[in-house]
């Protein structure tokens, strides 16, 4: 007879957010599933910064699967109510244009902000206390989990797998998915890798630093740049020809229980080929000292861990799904961390992944077609990824180019995460699940609106507006002009009359304007009552209700939780002026 403590229907091997979060989807619905750990937890891991689309995903898994846990990360103040006040606040993307030797100029800037609450802000998730919460999570629903168990091998056979371990022996399990991240098990052992087909070649050197300056503290002032939220309350992107640095910090937010920041150096391997007679460390502050303001705004920090260096950042798997097994992203494939694309795409697979499972063990029945919508759209979203990093390195050959491309990504930001947003609103109203299965239904799938044929098109005309500069047949500014024509074709940008976005606009550096409540609601309204055609319908079909509820509901739960900082919500629901960088993070 089998073991009853070691037979399951599925076993998880990796233990990080994505493994924990699918085992405790699963436990909550029914399935006996194990999650084995080669680590141990709390435990360092990369993979810090949100995005929209990563934490309205979160909001969507929490509903649909029970999990409310889940929807504890998707806003920074219940996560650092809730989970870890180590983690840091995201309300805006900033990018800062640098010229080696050169200070660092106000009007080369650009921002997006992340949206106010009560749908954001976003979050640096510092990741041992995320991944470790989750862990726990997972068994309080039921999960057999197990740390400082490496899996060493997994043999399929026709009834299911065996996965075998060093430490604690062997499971058994009717389908396998691996979690395991880049060193994936599987990955080797089917031999799944491939050389990447990916136009991105990049490196990355990072490490985990006390005392960095906020950059505010360095770079000229607002009234210069013109900014409304402070650079050290996002995640701030340094950019330079052929490379970009991101600064993350947690400790940036009142109440923050860190004096950390990650920081890390994106390289074209290209232009910047790996070095032998180079240690990281002594690589990383090469290219800090070549730009003055970076410079001045790490004059006194100290690293906290050994540097990683990576060789190519990019890896590709020819299969994801197969007989018994799944492959989570991250496991199969990589491109870079710009534009935080690793968690976004995680969260809208185990979307898709999670109720397939549920299903599969009811019934019995793992075919491998019931898994193949998963491969489609992992694969399908990382070459869209592929393509917009890689025309972000070309851009910065020239702040303007930069300035140009990277609306095509704010404007796929927002309707990926309204296409999402607009259904937990449903379910909010409804309470009919069935609403969930509308984002595996055209124009829905994917991230980013990749699904959407005038935002596909938009995005074809950019991509070769930019692969004809980067074939030196136009010049920067020939395709800085196609790609706002692309834009503008696409009649996908709001209007700026009704909600202030000045995406149309190329002087512009705050394209989608702000995203405070009122900001929201002139969206809202536009989207659902002054858009055109193929809009109105289609996304903002949930008005303003829904976001004043949760409005109501989050300042009421800061209120009756004492945290004191309800005037602080009521603030940044508001505003994205504020003073806080003052009180918090760097040396004082
Ligand atoms: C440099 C870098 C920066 C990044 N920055 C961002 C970012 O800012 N935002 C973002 O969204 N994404 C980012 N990503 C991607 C992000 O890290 C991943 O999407 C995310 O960590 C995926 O979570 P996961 O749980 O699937 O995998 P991981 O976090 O990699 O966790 C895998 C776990 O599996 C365990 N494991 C591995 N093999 C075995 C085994 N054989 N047996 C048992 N356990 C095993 C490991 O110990 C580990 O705990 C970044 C990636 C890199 C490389």
């Amino acid at each position: 007879m089998a073991d009853d403590t070691r037979t399951f229907d599925v076993a998880i091997i990796g233990g990080g957010i994505g493994g924990t979060a699918l085992a405790a989807i699963l436990a909550r619905n029914g399935v006996r599933v194990v999650m084995i750990e080669a680590g141990g937890h709390p435990r360092f891991a990369i993979g810090e910064s949100t995005v929209p689309e990563t934490i309205v995903g979160l909001r969507v898994l929490a509903r649909r699967y029970d999990v409310p846990e889940l929807g504890y990360l998707a806003g920074h103040n219940t996560l650092r109510r809730k989970v870890s006040a180590a983690s840091g606040v995201k309300r805006n993307f900033g990018f800062a244009y640098h010229r080696e030797g050169e200070p660092f100029a106000a009007e080369e800037c650009t921002q997006h902000p992340t949206w106010s609450p009560p749908i954001g802000p976003d979050s640096h998730f510092f990741r041992q206390d995320v991944d470790a919460y989750m862990f726990q999570v997972a068994l309080s629903y039921g999960a057999t989990g197990l740390t400082y168990t490496p899996v060493t091998a997994v043999d399929f056979d026709s009834d299911g797998a065996t996965i075998r371990t060093a430490s604690s022996g062997d499971f058994r399990a009717g389908f396998v998915v691996d979690a395991g991240g880049m060193r994936s098990l599987l990955g080797e052992q089917l031999d799944l890798r491939i050389d990447p087909p990916y136009r991105t070649r990049s490196r990355t050197i990072f490490n985990h630093f006390v005392g960095v300056e906020p950059f505010d503290r360095v770079a000229p002032p607002r009234k210069q740049h013109l900014m409304p939220s402070p650079f050290s309350q996002g995640t701030l992107h340094h950019l330079f020809e052929g490379g970009w640095a991101w600064v993350i910090p947690f400790d940036n937010h009142v109440g923050t229980t860190s004096q950390l920041c990650s920081v890390g150096i994106n390289l074209d391997i290209d232009v910047y080929p790996k070095r032998d007679d180079e240690t990281p460390e002594e690589e990383f502050w090469a290219h800090v000292n070549r730009f003055p303001t970076i410079q001045r705004q790490m004059r006194a920090a100290r690293a906290v861990r050994p540097y990683t260096s990576s060789n190519r950042s990019q890896f590709a798997s020819k299969q994801i799904v197969g007989d018994r097994w799944a492959l989570l992203p991250h496991a199969s494939d990589f491109i870079d961390p710009l534009f935080s694309s690793g968690l976004a795409v995680t969260m809208m697979i185990l979307n898709a992944l999670g109720h397939r499972l549920i299903s599969a063990v009811r019934e019995g029945d793992f075919s491998v077609e019931r898994f193949e919508y998963v491969q489609t759209w992992t694969k399908r979203s990382f070459r869209y990824y592929d393509d917009l990093v890689s025309f972000s390195y070309t851009s910065w050959d020239h702040f303007d180019l930069w300035n140009a491309w990277h609306r095509v990504w704010c404007l796929a930001t927002m309707y990926g995460a309204n296409a999402q947003m607009q259904t937990v609103m449903e379910y909010e109203k409804t309470r009919d699940k069935a609403v969930f299965d509308r984002l595996e239904q055209p124009p829905y799938r994917g991230l980013q609106a990749v699904d959407n044929p005038r935002f596909a098109a938009m995005f074809d005309a950019a991509c070769a507006a930019m692969q004809a500069y980067r074939d030196k047949e136009i010049d920067a500014t020939e395709a800085g002009h196609r790609i706002h024509v692309a834009l503008k074709d696409s009649e996908l940008v709001p209007s700026a009359r009704w909600t202030g976005w000045r995406a149309l606009d190329p002087d512009n550096r705050l394209p989608t304007g702000e995203f405070t409540l009122w900001d929201m609601t002139r969206l809202l309204l536009w989207g659902k009552y002054a858009s055109p055609p193929h809009i109105r319908g289609t996304y903002f079909t949930n008005g303003f209700a829904g976001v004043a509820k949760e409005a109501g509901k989050l300042y009421l739960s800061e209120l009756r939780h004492g945290s004191g900082l309800s005037m602080q919500v009521a603030r940044d629901m508001v505003s994205y002026r504020n003073r806080d960088w003052r009180r918090v993070g760097g040396l004082d």
